[in-house]
C-alpha cells in the first residue's frame, strides 16, 4: 500500500481512537459515580484520577505511535527518491550494469545492460554470468573477475565487452563496457609503434622547447646515439657546422610560416662522420594553434645516392656559381609558362660587358672568383620568386613576373645595372665592371621558352651596340638587325678563311695636295652579301671575337701592299686603325711587331689610329700598350678627335704623335662659328703640345681654304683623293 495512505490512515484511525477514548473517559466517570455511591468509603476522584491518567497515557502513546510512523514515511520517501536517482544515474552511464543474487539470478539492472542484453540475447548474457561465476569460484580469494567477450550479430562489425563481475556479500554486481573503439585504437597505435620502430627512416620528436623527447631505432642506427644520449638534448647536437646560421633561421621561419620544412642537411654522427640526409620537419599545433611537437624524419643519401645526386647537381646546377644551369633554368621557365599567371613572364639576360679582357688580362683564376662574386651579387638583388641561372661564360639570365611590364622591367633591370656597378673586391684588387641586359616579354613577341630566350639575347646584343652599360626590352627590329648581323658574321668567316679581306688606300695630303700618307682602309666585297661597309663587319668582329684574327689580315695585307707602294715613295707614312678590342689585346704589341718585321718596314713609318673610346674603355691596358708600341717606334694618332671626351690630359699621357679631326666638323663648317671656333681651339693646343694636326672629310675647296685661314695644313678627303686600291694609288707615283 501506498506509505502517504497508511499514514493518512493511521492518523485517522488515532484522532478516532482518542475521540472515543475521551468519550468513554466520560462514560467511565458518570458509572464510577453513579457505582461508588453505594460504597461511600471510597474516594471517586481517585479512580477517576486514574483513568484520566491511563486515557492521557494511552493518548500520548498514539501520538508517539504517529510521529514514528510519519518519520518512517519520509524516509522511506527520501529512500524513494534515491533509488530514483541511482536509476536514473545507473542509466547514464556508459556501462552495462546489473546486480546478481548468489543464484546469478538478476535484480537490477541499467538501460545499457538492457541494450546489451537485447543485441545479443539474454542467453549469451547468461553464458558469460555463468563463466565469470566459475572464474570466481574457481579463484576463491579474490573479490572480482573479468572476462573479454567478443560478439557480432549480422553482419554487424565485431563488439568487444569487457565483463566484470564483484562481490560484495551475497551480492553481485556485473559490469559490462564497450571496449571496441579502445581495442581498434589501440591496433592502430600499436601498429603505428611497431611502424616507428622498424622503420629504416630515422624519427625524432622534440617538444616545444625544441629538446629532444624520443628517437627511434633507426635514429641510432644512422647517428650512432642512443635514445638516452640524446632525450632533453637539442637537435643541434647533430650539427656538422657545414650549414651557417642563416640556414638554420630559414628552416625555423619556415616551419613557423608553413607548418613544416624539407630538405637537404649535412648532419655529424656520434663517430665524427658527416653525412647528408634529407630531413622533413613537421610541427605539430594544438586547438589554440601552438606548437606542441616537432616530428622530424629523416633518410641518409647512401653512396649511390650521393652519386646520383652529384649526377642531378651536374646535370642541374653550374659547377662554378652553384647557380642553376640552363636546362634546370628552361625546366623552371617552362613551369612558369605552364602556370599561366596574371603577371607578364619576361626573361632577363645579362651579359658582363669585358669581360673577356679581364679574363685576358688578369687570368681566369680572377675570372672565376669575378663570375662568383657577380653571380651572389645577382641573387642578392633578385626576389625570392625570380629565378636565375648561369646561361654560361660571363652571361646570367632570370625569368621575372611583373605586374606592369614596362615599368617593372625598367625597375628591375635599373636595380641591376647599378647593384652591378659597385666594385668587386677580388683578391684584395677592386675591379669594376658594367652589365648589358635584354629582355623579353612572354605572349608580346615570345611563346615558348626559346623564342623568350633567344629574343633576350637578341636585346641584349642590342643593348651592347648602343652602348653597353643599359637595358633593352626586343623589339621586331632587333631581331632583323641580328640575323642580318649573324649572316655578316657567317660570311666574313669564310672571308677570312679565304682571304677575301682587301685593303684600299686614301692618301693624306699637304695644303699643296702633295701626298704625305695614306690611311688604310679595309674592303670586303662578299660574292653572297655583296659589298659590307668596314664599319659594320668591323663591329661583327668586335662582337663576335673575331676581330683579332681579321685585324691581323688586315695588317698584313696594308703592309704587303704598303711595302710596294713604298718602292715608289721612301718617304710615305701609312695609317692603319686599331679597333677597340685590338688594343686592350696582350698580345697586340707581338703581332704587330711581327709582322711589321716580316714585311721589313721601319715602325716609324706605321701610324696607329686609335680612337677616344678605345682609351675610356681600358686605359690602363691602352696606356701599357701605346707605351710598348712607341718603344718600339711606332707612332700613335688620335682619330675621330672632337667627337668622344676630348681631354687634353691622355693627349701627353699617351704621348701621341698626330690628332685627326673629325669629319663631322667639316658639315657646317662654313656655316657654323661654333665649329671654326672648336677647329681653330683644336689646331692652336696642337701646336702648343708639339702634336700634329690632320683634318679628315674635306670635301670641298671653300671647306679647304676656310681650313688653311684657320692654320691647317694636312687634310684628308674626297676632295683630294678617295680611298682607292694600291694599284691606283701606285699610279699616282709612277704616272
Ligand atoms: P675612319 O677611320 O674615320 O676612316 C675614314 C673614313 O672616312 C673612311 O670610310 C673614308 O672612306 C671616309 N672618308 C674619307 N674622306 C671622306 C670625305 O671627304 N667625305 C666622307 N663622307 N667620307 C670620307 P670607310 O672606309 O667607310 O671607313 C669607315 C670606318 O671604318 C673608318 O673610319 C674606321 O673607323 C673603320 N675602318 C675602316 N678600315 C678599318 C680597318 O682596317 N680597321 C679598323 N679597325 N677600322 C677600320
Ligand atoms: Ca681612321
Ligand atoms: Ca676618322
Amino acid at each position: 500500500m501506498n506509505p502517504t495512505r497508511i499514514l493518512r490512515l493511521t492518523l485517522i484511525s488515532c484522532i478516532l481512537v482518542i475521540v472515543s477514548l475521551i468519550s468513554m473517559q466520560i462514560q467511565l466517570s458518570q458509572l464510577i459515580t453513579q457505582y461508588l455511591h453505594q460504597y461511600p468509603g471510597i474516594d471517586a476522584r481517585h479512580l477517576k484520577d486514574i483513568i484520566l491518567g491511563l486515557l492521557i497515557a494511552a493518548i500520548m502513546l498514539l501520538l508517539f505511535g504517529q510521529c514514528q510512523a510519519r518519520r518512517l514515511y519520509i524516509v522511506s520517501l527520501k529512500l524513494k527518491k534515491h533509488h530514483a536517482r541511482h536509476a536514473h544515474l545507473l542509466n547514464k552511464l556508459p556501462y552495462a550494469i546489473a546486480e546478481l543474487d548468489a543464484h546469478k539470478v538478476i535484480h537490477n539492472s541499467n538501460d545499457a545492460f538492457r541494450q546489451v542484453s537485447q543485441l545479443q540475447g539474454l542467453l549469451s548474457i547468461q553464458q558469460q554470468i555463468e563463466q565469470l561465476f566459475n572464474q570466481l569460484e574457481h579463484n576463491n580469494y579474490q573479490q572480482s573477475t573479468t572476462l573479454l567477450q567478443r560478439f557480432q550479430t549480422g553482419e554487424a562489425p565485431v563488439i568487444s565487452i569487457e565483463w566484470q563481475l564483484h562481490r560484495s556479500g551475497n551480492h553481485f554486481f556485473l559490469s559490462g563496457r564497450n571496449i571496441t573503439q579502445q581495442l581498434a585504437e589501440q591496433d592502430r597505435l600499436s601498429i603505428s609503434e611497431k611502424i616507428i620502430e622498424s622503420t629504416p627512416i630515422g624519427v625524432l620528436v622534440t617538444g616545444p622547447d625544441k629538446r629532444i623527447q624520443y628517437t627511434n631505432p633507426a635514429f641510432e642506427q644512422v647517428t650512432g646515439f642512443s635514445s638516452h644520449e640524446v632525450e632533453g638534448h637539442f637537435p643541434s647536437i647533430l650539427s656538422s657546422g657545414k650549414q651557417g646560421e642563416d640556414f638554420y633561421k630559414d628552416m625555423y621561419q619556415t616551419m613557423e610560416d608553413e607548418g613544416c620544412w624539407q630538405g637537404e642537411i649535412w648532419n655529424r654522427k656520434r663517430n665524427g662522420d658527416i653525412y647528408l640526409e634529407w630531413l622533413s620537419v613537421t610541427a605539430l599545433k594544438d586547438e589554440s594553434g601552438n606548437n606542441t611537437h616537432y616530428i622530424g624524419m629523416f633518410s641518409e643519401f647512401t653512396a649511390q645516392e650521393l652519386v646520383k645526386e652529384k649526377l642531378r647537381t651536374l646535370a642541374y646546377y653550374d659547377g662554378l656559381t652553384s647557380l642553376a644551369n640552363r636546362t634546370l633554368f628552361n625546366e623552371r621557365l617552362q613551369c612558369q609558362i605552364n602556370a599561366n599567371t596574371k603577371k607578364k613572364l619576361c626573361v632577363v639576360f645579362i651579359d658582363i660587358d669585358g669581360f673577356k679582357r679581364i679574363n685576358d688580362t688578369l687570368g681566369h683564376h680572377i675570372g672565376d672568383q669575378l663570375l662568383v662574386a657577380i653571380a651572389s651579387r645577382i641573387k642578392e638583388t633578385c626576389r625570392e620568386a625570380d629565378s636565375l641561372a648561369r646561361w654560361g661564360g660571363d652571361e646570367f639570365i632570370i625569368a621575372i613576373e611583373v605586374s606592369d611590364s614596362h615599368r617593372g622591367i625598367s625597375t628591375f633591370c635599373t636595380k641591376h645595372l647599378q647593384s652591378l656597378k659597385q666594385p668587386f673586391l677580388i683578391n684584395g684588387r677592386e675591379l669594376s665592371i658594367t652589365a648589358s641586359m635584354g629582355v623579353s616579354i612572354y605572349g608580346d613577341d615570345a611563346n615558348n621558352t626559346s623564342e623568350l630566350i633567344r629574343n633576350a639575347d637578341i636585346a641584349m646584343f642590342q643593348s651592347k651596340k648602343l652602348g653597353k652599360n643599359r637595358f633593352e626590352i626586343f623589339s621586331p627590329a632587333h631581331h632583323q638587325e641580328l640575323m642580318e648581323s649573324m649572316e655578316i658574321e657567317n660570311r666574313l668567316r669564310l672571308a677570312i678563311k679565304e682571304n677575301l679581306i682587301d685593303v684600299h688606300f686614301q692618301p693624306q695630303v699637304w695644303q699643296d695636295a702633295k701626298i704625305c700618307g695614306l690611311e688604310a682602309l679595309a674592303r670586303w666585297h662578299d660574292p653572297v652579301i655583296g659589298q659590307v661597309p668596314p664599319q659594320k663587319f668591323i663591329q661583327v668582329a668586335e662582337e663576335t671575337g673575331l676581330i683579332n684574327e681579321l685585324s691581323q689580315l688586315i695588317y698584313h695585307v696594308a703592309l704587303k701592299k704598303f711595302k710596294t707602294i713604298q718602292t715608289l715613295n721612301p718617304a710615305l707614312g701609312l695609317s692603319v686603325n686599331l679597333s677597340v678590342s685590338q688594343l686592350q689585346d696582350v698580345n697586340l704589341v707581338t703581332t704587330l711587331k711581327q709582322i711589321t718585321d716580316a714585311q721589313g718596314i721601319n715602325p716609324s713609318s706605321i701610324k696607329l689610329e686609335i680612337t677616344e673610346d678605345i682609351l675610356m674603355s681600358d686605359l690602363e691596358q691602352s696606356v701599357r700598350n701605346t707605351g710598348l708600341l712607341k718603344e718600339m717606334g711606332f707612332q700613335i694618332a688620335l682619330d675621330d678627335f672632337g667627337t668622344g671626351y676630348s681631354s687634353l690630359s691622355y693627349l701627353k699621357d699617351l704621348d701621341i704623335d698626330e690628332i685627326k679631326i673629325d669629319r663631322s666638323f667639316m658639315q657646317d663648317l662654313l656655316s657654323s662659328e661654333r665649329n671654326k671656333a672648336i677647329i681653330q681651339a683644336i689646331v692652336a693646343m696642337s701646336k702648343v703640345l708639339d702634336i700634329h694636326c690632320i683634318v679628315e672629310g674635306v670635301e670641298t675647296e671653300e671647306q679647304l681654304n676656310k681650313l688653311i685661314q684657320i692654320g691647317c695644313n694636312n687634310f684628308q678627303g674626297y676632295y683630294f683623293y678617295k680611298p682607292m686600291p694600291s694599284d691606283e694609288i701606285s699610279k699616282l707615283f709612277t704616272g
